[in-house]
């Protein structure tokens, strides 16, 4: 088992990444500190793994379970307002402990109902996703979407603990593997060019759901990730570099439907352009921008526009995005491998040729 720890002052806590944790008592135990537990889960994953996590929980006082309808589109205050009745209903007090046990929609839901009940309490992560691995469960984001708005809702909550048990992803579909691919070549692009040629060597045996490669993925990134964090956990600097790729791809999801292309394939694109963008401002060379694309196209990831979406589209989507301050379009590009930076100078017209280097 590999274990690391987030520092955040009084608010640090560990990720422990390994095989065979979920059942084990001794992984989640020593965590909580009452009496009380509520398991929040989803339809999907409580018949894969919600057996295996009680019996981790057994010989504990109160053990309850929720089990939330899947999918993006229930990520609202209404499905939350569901955990506080769970809550209410079973009594549970301020020395609570929540589990997230799902992917993302799960663990940003979870935290958000502990960030709230009764002003705050414990909760523990348990990700099942590649993606909630290695990015939604590090940092403390937590919240639901609007209507008017994807995440506009929220809070900032540390867990007491993340749990990443590789063994669950066995199950995951092949295109959620691929999608939290795409976040974990992310971290060796922004901040960690040993860890992209590591990824260079050994992503056919993450393709191949081998524990060890996976384990040391997780790691990595999770570490690469905390690390960011601990230096700007409210995102006031240097933390927006996580976003690399992220406002081209949000601009994807934006016109072609939430949905349609999952985060992390919106994210891949994303960061070819950004890739590419990187390079016309003489920044990085094309080699660089070649074994990017040709690493995401290793994962199964799309690299380019998707069929019929055009700059103008793209621009258009990305004035409204939440990174765009005072006007200007704040992007995260490349200074080099494992080096990014945030640049708000970038000219419209380069910003369409980059684009169109990726049939947009
Ligand atoms: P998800 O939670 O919707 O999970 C994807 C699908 O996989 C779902 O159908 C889920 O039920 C299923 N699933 C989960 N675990 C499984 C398993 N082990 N085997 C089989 N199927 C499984 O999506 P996600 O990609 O995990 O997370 C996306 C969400 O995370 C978004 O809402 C996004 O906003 C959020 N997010 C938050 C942060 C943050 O910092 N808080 C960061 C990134 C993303
Ligand atoms: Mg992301």
């Amino acid at each position: 088992m590999h274990s690391l720890n987030v520092e955040l002052g009084e608010r640090s806590y560990p990720i422990e990444i390994g095989s065979g944790l979920l059942g084990n008592p001794q992984s989640l135990q020593p965590h909580i500190r009452g009496k009380q537990v509520c398991v929040v889960t989803n339809e999907t994953v409580a018949p894969l793994y919600l057996p295996r996590l009680l019996d981790g929980l057994s010989g504990l006082d109160r053990v309850d379970t929720l089990e939330l309808p899947d999918g993006e589109a229930f990520k609202t205050l209404d499905t939350v307002n569901r955990v506080f009745d769970r809550l209410l209903e079973r009594r549970h007090n301020r020395s609570t402990t929540l589990i997230a046990l799902g992917g993302g929609v799960v663990g940003d839901m979870t935290g958000f109902a502990a960030a709230c009940y009764q002003r705050g309490v414990d909760f523990i992560q348990i990700p099942t996703t590649l993606l909630a691995q290695v990015d939604s469960s590090v940092g403390g984001k937590t919240g639901v979407n609007h209507p008017l708005g994807k995440n506009m809702i929220g809070a900032f909550h540390q867990p007491r603990l993340v749990i990443a048990d590789m063994d669950t992803l066995a199950t995951l579909p092949q295109r959620e593997l691929a999608a939290g691919l795409a976040e974990v070549i992310k971290y060796g692009l922004i901040c960690d060019a040993p860890f992209f040629d590591w990824l260079e060597a050994n992503m056919p045996r993450l393709l191949e759901r081998e524990p060890q490669a996976l384990a040391h993925a997780v790691e990595r990134s999770c570490r690469d990730k905390a690390a960011v964090v601990a230096e700007d956990e409210r995102e006031s600097g240097r933390r927006a570099i996580l976003n690399f790729g992220h406002t081209f791809g949000h601009a994807i999801e934006a016109v072609q439907g939430y949905g349609n292309w999952l985060h992390g394939e919106a994210v891949a694109a994303g960061m070819v352009m950004a890739a590419e963008l990187s390079r016309l401002r003489g920044d990085i060379d094309a080699a660089l921008v070649e074994r990017v694309r040709t690493l995401l196209e290793l994962a199964g990831l799309p690299v380019a526009a998707p069929e019929g979406m055009g700059s103008g589209q793209f621009l258009d989507a990305m004035a409204v995005d939440k990174k765009v301050l005072d006007g200007r379009l704040r992007l995260i590009l490349l200074s080099a491998l494992g080096d990014a930076r945030i640049v708000d100078d970038s000219p419209r017209e380069q910003v369409v040729e980059a684009l169109n280097c990726c049939g947009a």
